[in-house]
């Protein structure tokens, strides 16, 4: 009956299901902790900004170049 007590104490990665690493926790490795932290900041800064540019009220059409240099 050791399979049961193993699920019991080993758990996984959530990102890519490997045993965890206590180190780790609750991830495999530093690359998974990484991923994670990574994503959490995106969607921290996942801030929509474009929306902005209608306050000058300038919107160029497509296709026609605005500026010239
Ligand atoms: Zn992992």
């Amino acid at each position: 009956m050791n399979e049961i007590d193993n699920q019991l104490s080993a758990a996984r990665c959530p990102l890519c299901r490997k045993p965890v690493d206590a180190a780790f926790k609750p991830f495999c490795s530093k690359r998974c902790a990484d991923i994670d932290l990574n994503r959490w900041l995106s969607g921290v800064y996942a801030v929509p900004v474009k929306e902005d540019e209608d306050e000058d009220g300038t919107r160029l059409p497509e296709g026609e170049p605005g500026e010239k240099s």
